[in-house]
Protein backbone atom coordinates (compact mmCIF):
# COMPACT_ATOMS: atom_id res chain seq x y z
CA UNK A 1 0.00 0.00 0.00
CA UNK A 2 1.57 3.77 -0.96
CA UNK A 3 1.43 5.30 2.10
CA UNK A 4 0.26 8.32 0.81
CA UNK A 5 -2.65 6.77 0.22
CA UNK A 6 -3.54 5.08 3.55
CA UNK A 7 -3.30 8.11 4.78
CA UNK A 8 -5.03 9.58 2.40
CA UNK A 9 -8.61 7.27 3.02
CA UNK A 10 -7.62 5.09 5.95
CA UNK A 11 -10.44 7.41 7.79
CA UNK A 12 -13.04 5.99 6.00
CA UNK A 13 -12.95 2.79 7.53
CA UNK A 14 -15.98 1.02 6.71
CA UNK A 15 -14.97 0.97 2.95
CA UNK A 16 -11.14 0.77 3.30
CA UNK A 17 -9.53 -2.43 2.53
CA UNK A 18 -7.82 -4.02 6.20
CA UNK A 19 -6.02 -6.87 6.76
CA UNK A 20 -9.46 -8.07 7.61
CA UNK A 21 -11.52 -7.24 4.90
CA UNK A 22 -10.02 -6.68 1.21
CA UNK A 23 -12.55 -7.79 -1.20
CA UNK A 24 -16.07 -7.49 -0.65
CA UNK A 25 -19.01 -9.27 -2.82
CA UNK A 26 -22.29 -7.28 -3.75
CA UNK A 27 -25.06 -9.50 -4.36
CA UNK A 28 -27.37 -8.21 -6.82
CA UNK A 29 -30.09 -10.72 -7.64
CA UNK A 30 -28.33 -13.76 -7.82
CA UNK A 31 -25.17 -12.33 -9.74
CA UNK A 32 -21.81 -11.61 -7.59
CA UNK A 33 -20.16 -8.50 -8.30
CA UNK A 34 -16.35 -8.65 -6.64
CA UNK A 35 -15.86 -12.29 -6.45
CA UNK A 36 -13.95 -12.50 -9.36
CA UNK A 37 -16.37 -12.79 -12.38
CA UNK A 38 -16.87 -10.06 -14.81
CA UNK A 39 -20.34 -8.47 -14.52
CA UNK A 40 -21.64 -6.54 -17.67
CA UNK A 41 -24.68 -4.29 -16.66
CA UNK A 42 -26.43 -3.11 -20.00
CA UNK A 43 -29.61 -1.56 -21.26
CA UNK A 44 -30.65 1.58 -22.31
CA UNK A 45 -30.53 5.44 -20.48
CA UNK A 46 -33.87 5.55 -20.17
CA UNK A 47 -36.63 3.31 -20.18
CA UNK A 48 -39.06 4.78 -23.50
CA UNK A 49 -41.50 2.00 -23.71
CA UNK A 50 -42.40 -1.27 -23.16
CA UNK A 51 -41.09 -2.37 -26.01
CA UNK A 52 -38.34 -0.87 -26.47
CA UNK A 53 -37.11 -1.95 -22.87
CA UNK A 54 -38.25 -5.51 -23.61
CA UNK A 55 -36.22 -5.56 -26.83
CA UNK A 56 -33.37 -4.14 -25.16
CA UNK A 57 -33.53 -6.71 -22.59
CA UNK A 58 -33.33 -10.01 -24.64
CA UNK A 59 -30.61 -8.34 -26.96
CA UNK A 60 -28.29 -8.00 -23.84
CA UNK A 61 -29.43 -11.23 -22.59
CA UNK A 62 -28.47 -13.17 -25.46
CA UNK A 63 -25.24 -11.41 -25.66
CA UNK A 64 -24.24 -12.31 -22.27
CA UNK A 65 -25.28 -9.08 -19.80
CA UNK A 66 -25.32 -9.78 -16.34
CA UNK A 67 -28.29 -7.20 -15.27
CA UNK A 68 -30.45 -4.57 -17.25
CA UNK A 69 -29.94 -0.98 -16.69
CA UNK A 70 -32.68 1.78 -17.58
CA UNK A 71 -33.58 4.60 -15.63
CA UNK A 72 -37.29 6.13 -14.96
CA UNK A 73 -36.29 8.68 -13.41
CA UNK A 74 -33.78 11.11 -15.29
CA UNK A 75 -31.69 13.76 -14.27
CA UNK A 76 -31.07 15.68 -17.61
CA UNK A 77 -29.14 18.98 -17.80
CA UNK A 78 -31.78 20.50 -19.51
CA UNK A 79 -35.29 21.20 -18.25
CA UNK A 80 -36.75 21.04 -21.10
CA UNK A 81 -35.33 17.56 -21.68
CA UNK A 82 -36.72 13.50 -21.18
CA UNK A 83 -37.37 13.20 -17.62
CA UNK A 84 -38.40 9.82 -17.61
CA UNK A 85 -41.48 7.90 -17.60
CA UNK A 86 -41.17 7.49 -13.44
CA UNK A 87 -43.39 5.08 -11.73
CA UNK A 88 -44.68 3.79 -15.22
CA UNK A 89 -41.07 2.62 -16.83
CA UNK A 90 -40.12 0.75 -13.27
CA UNK A 91 -42.84 -1.66 -13.78
CA UNK A 92 -41.45 -2.12 -17.16
CA UNK A 93 -38.37 -2.60 -15.92
CA UNK A 94 -40.24 -5.26 -13.39
CA UNK A 95 -41.89 -6.98 -16.76
CA UNK A 96 -38.69 -7.04 -17.97
CA UNK A 97 -37.27 -8.59 -15.02
CA UNK A 98 -39.98 -11.25 -14.93
CA UNK A 99 -39.04 -12.35 -18.76
CA UNK A 100 -35.56 -12.73 -18.65
CA UNK A 101 -34.62 -13.33 -15.46
CA UNK A 102 -32.41 -10.07 -15.26
CA UNK A 103 -31.60 -8.15 -12.16
CA UNK A 104 -31.90 -4.55 -12.77
CA UNK A 105 -30.58 -1.51 -11.69
CA UNK A 106 -31.69 1.92 -11.81
CA UNK A 107 -31.39 5.63 -10.63
CA UNK A 108 -32.48 6.76 -7.75
CA UNK A 109 -32.64 10.52 -7.76
CA UNK A 110 -34.14 12.04 -4.58
CA UNK A 111 -34.76 10.39 -1.02
CA UNK A 112 -38.50 10.80 -1.24
CA UNK A 113 -38.63 8.08 -3.99
CA UNK A 114 -36.24 5.64 -2.20
CA UNK A 115 -38.89 2.81 -1.43
CA UNK A 116 -40.81 3.24 -4.45
CA UNK A 117 -37.82 2.24 -6.20
CA UNK A 118 -36.68 -0.24 -3.67
CA UNK A 119 -39.68 -2.61 -4.12
CA UNK A 120 -38.71 -3.19 -8.26
CA UNK A 121 -34.65 -2.50 -8.51
CA UNK A 122 -32.04 -5.03 -7.38
CA UNK A 123 -29.42 -2.36 -7.51
CA UNK A 124 -30.21 1.09 -6.70
CA UNK A 125 -28.30 3.57 -8.85
CA UNK A 126 -26.96 7.13 -7.37
CA UNK A 127 -25.81 9.66 -10.51
CA UNK A 128 -23.03 11.63 -11.08
CA UNK A 129 -24.87 14.55 -9.85
CA UNK A 130 -26.07 13.01 -6.95
CA UNK A 131 -22.98 11.76 -5.28
CA UNK A 132 -22.67 14.43 -2.94
CA UNK A 133 -26.86 14.08 -1.83
CA UNK A 134 -26.60 13.63 1.47
CA UNK A 135 -29.90 12.69 2.48
CA UNK A 136 -30.02 10.37 -0.16
CA UNK A 137 -27.39 8.22 1.02
CA UNK A 138 -28.36 8.14 4.19
CA UNK A 139 -31.93 6.97 3.21
CA UNK A 140 -30.08 4.28 0.89
CA UNK A 141 -28.22 3.06 4.20
CA UNK A 142 -31.78 1.75 5.12
CA UNK A 143 -33.07 0.76 1.82
CA UNK A 144 -32.31 -3.32 2.11
CA UNK A 145 -30.69 -2.89 -1.37
CA UNK A 146 -27.42 -2.77 -2.85
CA UNK A 147 -26.07 0.77 -4.57
CA UNK A 148 -24.32 1.33 -7.02
CA UNK A 149 -22.32 4.55 -6.10
CA UNK A 150 -21.49 6.77 -9.30
CA UNK A 151 -18.16 9.07 -9.36
CA UNK A 152 -19.33 12.76 -9.05
CA UNK A 153 -18.29 14.47 -12.21
CA UNK A 154 -16.00 16.74 -10.55
CA UNK A 155 -15.32 14.43 -7.45
CA UNK A 156 -11.59 13.29 -6.27
CA UNK A 157 -11.27 9.26 -5.45
CA UNK A 158 -11.73 11.03 -1.84
CA UNK A 159 -14.94 12.36 -2.04
CA UNK A 160 -16.18 9.24 -3.76
CA UNK A 161 -15.18 7.07 -0.83
CA UNK A 162 -16.57 9.59 1.74
CA UNK A 163 -19.50 8.99 -0.08
CA UNK A 164 -19.52 5.66 0.07
CA UNK A 165 -18.59 5.39 3.96
CA UNK A 166 -21.77 7.93 4.31
CA UNK A 167 -23.84 5.07 3.18
CA UNK A 168 -21.90 2.72 5.13
CA UNK A 169 -22.35 4.28 8.36
CA UNK A 170 -26.07 4.82 7.57
CA UNK A 171 -26.26 1.20 7.60
CA UNK A 172 -25.83 -0.29 4.12
CA UNK A 173 -22.78 -1.90 3.13
CA UNK A 174 -23.12 -3.67 0.09
CA UNK A 175 -22.05 -0.82 -2.30
CA UNK A 176 -20.72 -1.05 -5.77
CA UNK A 177 -18.11 1.98 -6.94
CA UNK A 178 -18.22 3.14 -10.58
CA UNK A 179 -16.03 5.48 -12.67
CA UNK A 180 -17.81 7.02 -15.52
CA UNK A 181 -15.66 10.04 -16.15
CA UNK A 182 -14.56 12.94 -14.94
CA UNK A 183 -14.96 16.32 -16.08
CA UNK A 184 -11.31 18.03 -17.32
CA UNK A 185 -10.28 20.36 -19.93
CA UNK A 186 -10.14 17.82 -22.64
CA UNK A 187 -13.32 18.09 -25.03
CA UNK A 188 -12.91 15.35 -27.63
CA UNK A 189 -14.87 13.37 -25.61
CA UNK A 190 -17.50 13.93 -23.22
CA UNK A 191 -15.66 13.08 -19.48
CA UNK A 192 -12.33 11.82 -19.60
CA UNK A 193 -12.29 8.31 -17.88
CA UNK A 194 -9.93 8.01 -15.45
CA UNK A 195 -8.70 4.47 -16.25
CA UNK A 196 -6.42 4.99 -12.66
CA UNK A 197 -9.34 5.60 -10.50
CA UNK A 198 -9.37 1.78 -10.72
CA UNK A 199 -6.47 0.24 -9.62
CA UNK A 200 -6.46 3.51 -6.73
CA UNK A 201 -9.88 2.32 -5.71
CA UNK A 202 -9.04 -1.90 -5.84
CA UNK A 203 -5.67 -0.90 -3.94
CA UNK A 204 -7.34 1.59 -0.99
CA UNK A 205 -10.65 0.43 -0.85
CA UNK A 206 -12.71 -3.37 -0.57
CA UNK A 207 -15.82 -2.42 -2.46
CA UNK A 208 -16.15 -3.40 -5.94
CA UNK A 209 -15.25 -1.28 -8.81
CA UNK A 210 -17.22 -1.22 -12.03
CA UNK A 211 -16.47 1.50 -15.11
CA UNK A 212 -19.53 3.31 -17.39
CA UNK A 213 -17.59 3.74 -20.54
CA UNK A 214 -20.64 5.33 -22.29
CA UNK A 215 -20.85 8.79 -20.11
CA UNK A 216 -17.17 8.72 -20.24
CA UNK A 217 -16.99 8.71 -23.83
CA UNK A 218 -19.67 10.36 -24.82
CA UNK A 219 -19.45 8.75 -28.72
CA UNK A 220 -20.43 5.01 -29.26
CA UNK A 221 -17.12 4.19 -31.39
CA UNK A 222 -14.78 4.75 -28.35
CA UNK A 223 -17.04 2.36 -25.74
CA UNK A 224 -15.75 -1.17 -27.12
CA UNK A 225 -11.97 -0.01 -26.73
CA UNK A 226 -12.54 1.37 -23.00
CA UNK A 227 -14.78 -1.89 -21.98
CA UNK A 228 -11.51 -3.43 -22.76
CA UNK A 229 -9.30 -1.09 -20.89
CA UNK A 230 -10.94 -1.16 -18.06
CA UNK A 231 -10.97 -4.76 -18.29
CA UNK A 232 -7.67 -5.15 -18.26
CA UNK A 233 -7.22 -2.58 -16.09
CA UNK A 234 -9.04 -4.93 -13.01
CA UNK A 235 -12.42 -3.58 -12.63
CA UNK A 236 -15.13 -5.95 -11.72
CA UNK A 237 -17.57 -5.52 -14.39
CA UNK A 238 -19.26 -2.55 -16.57
CA UNK A 239 -21.97 -0.18 -17.09
CA UNK A 240 -23.36 0.18 -20.61
CA UNK A 241 -25.80 1.79 -22.65
CA UNK A 242 -27.54 -0.14 -25.67
CA UNK A 243 -30.61 0.87 -27.23
CA UNK A 244 -32.46 -0.43 -29.97
CA UNK A 245 -31.90 2.75 -33.04
CA UNK A 246 -29.48 4.58 -30.88
CA UNK A 247 -30.29 7.46 -33.75
CA UNK A 248 -34.01 7.79 -31.74
CA UNK A 249 -32.92 7.53 -28.36
CA UNK A 250 -34.71 10.09 -26.31
CA UNK A 251 -31.64 10.30 -24.21
CA UNK A 252 -27.40 9.74 -24.49
CA UNK A 253 -28.09 8.08 -28.35
CA UNK A 254 -24.49 9.18 -28.90
CA UNK A 255 -23.14 7.03 -27.06
CA UNK A 256 -25.54 4.07 -27.26
CA UNK A 257 -24.23 0.76 -29.04
CA UNK A 258 -26.53 -0.86 -31.04
CA UNK A 259 -28.08 -4.65 -30.60
CA UNK A 260 -24.65 -5.50 -33.01
CA UNK A 261 -22.13 -3.36 -31.83
CA UNK A 262 -23.07 -4.73 -27.83
CA UNK A 263 -22.71 -8.42 -29.51
CA UNK A 264 -19.48 -7.60 -31.14
CA UNK A 265 -18.10 -5.80 -28.12
CA UNK A 266 -19.37 -8.39 -25.78
CA UNK A 267 -17.11 -11.53 -28.49
CA UNK A 268 -14.56 -9.21 -28.50
CA UNK A 269 -13.67 -9.28 -24.68
CA UNK A 270 -13.62 -12.94 -24.95
CA UNK A 271 -9.96 -13.52 -24.96
CA UNK A 272 -9.42 -10.44 -22.47
CA UNK A 273 -11.41 -12.12 -20.14
CA UNK A 274 -9.78 -15.77 -20.77
CA UNK A 275 -6.53 -13.81 -19.97
CA UNK A 276 -7.77 -12.44 -16.72
CA UNK A 277 -9.35 -15.85 -15.51
CA UNK A 278 -5.89 -17.06 -15.81
CA UNK A 279 -4.09 -14.06 -14.13
CA UNK A 280 -6.94 -14.55 -11.34
CA UNK A 281 -6.14 -18.71 -10.66
CA UNK A 282 -2.34 -17.68 -11.36
CA UNK A 283 -2.28 -15.77 -8.56
CA UNK A 284 -3.72 -11.55 -7.14
CA UNK A 285 -0.77 -9.89 -7.90
CA UNK A 286 -0.79 -10.29 -11.53
CA UNK A 287 -4.46 -8.92 -11.87
CA UNK A 288 -4.47 -5.00 -10.52
CA UNK A 289 -4.60 -4.55 -7.15
CA UNK A 290 -7.09 -7.15 -6.20
CA UNK A 291 -7.17 -9.09 -2.84
CA UNK A 292 -7.69 -12.55 -2.17
CA UNK A 293 -9.88 -12.65 1.19
CA UNK A 294 -13.35 -11.93 0.77
CA UNK A 295 -15.67 -10.01 3.58
C1 LIG B 1 -26.95 7.23 -16.54
O1 LIG B 1 -26.40 6.19 -16.10
O2 LIG B 1 -27.79 7.24 -17.46
C2 LIG B 1 -26.50 8.53 -16.00
C3 LIG B 1 -27.31 9.60 -16.02
O3 LIG B 1 -25.25 8.48 -15.56
P1 LIG B 1 -24.35 9.63 -14.88
O4 LIG B 1 -25.03 9.94 -13.58
O5 LIG B 1 -23.02 8.98 -14.71
O6 LIG B 1 -24.32 10.81 -15.82
MN1 LIG C 1 -27.31 8.01 -19.89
Amino acid sequence: MNVKWNGQFSCFDLVSKTNECSNSVVRVGNVEIGSGSFVVMAGPCAVESERQLLQTAEAVAAAGANILRGGAYKPRSSPYAFQGLGLEGLKILSKARSETGLAIVTEVMSEEDVCLIAEYADLMQVGTRSMENYALLEKLGGCGRPVLLKRGMTATLEELLRSAQVIAMSGNRQIVLCERGIRTFETATRNTLDISAVPVLKTVSHLPVIVDPSHAAGVRSLVPVLSRAALVVGADGLLVEVHPSPDEAMSDGPQSLTFRQFHDMMDDLQPYLAIRDAAHRHGPHLVAAVGADQC
